[in-house]
């Protein structure tokens, strides 16, 4: 989904995100045309968080997920290790569940070697919510 991206770039994920969530609205409004703005309200505020939730991930993941230029280094053998992928996990947050991304490595010589590095998530997550 959202790789590291520059700032245009996450601005312009999220919009597209925005606006489908305002066409969804439009839509439902056309076929509940007597709903009273109560109704609206509800249904705009599952949607919101659903937004939200995308908005979040989309500004934690697209800045930082962890890849890095150079690999990092088995700590056992020292050999380079290699990009396996990005692993997903999710929060569920007081706005809405984001799905973050997390780089991860793995060391072609020793067998369960994994390293996470860490990227802006990390400290987001670590950060205490006062
Ligand atoms: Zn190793």
């Amino acid at each position: 989904m959202s790789r590291p991206q520059s700032r245009a770039g996450r601005e312009a994920a999220f919009m597209k995100e925005a606006k489908r969530m305002y066409e969804q609205l439009e839509e439902w409004y056309d076929k509940h045309p007597q709903a009273s703005f109560g109704e609206i309200e509800a249904e705009a505020r599952k949607r919101r968080r659903e937004l939200m939730g995308k908005a979040l991930a989309q500004l934690v993941n697209g800045r930082d997920v962890g890849a890095q230029v150079e690999a990092p280094q088995c700590e056992k053998c020292g050999e380079g290790m290699e990009f396996e992928g990005y692993r997903k996990w999710g929060i569920h947050g007081l706005e809405g569940d984001s799905e973050l991304e997390r780089a991860y490595y793995v060391c072609p010589n020793c067998k369960g070697e994994t390293v996470f590095p860490p990227g802006s998530e990390t400290e987001v997550t670590s950060r205490s919510l006062e």
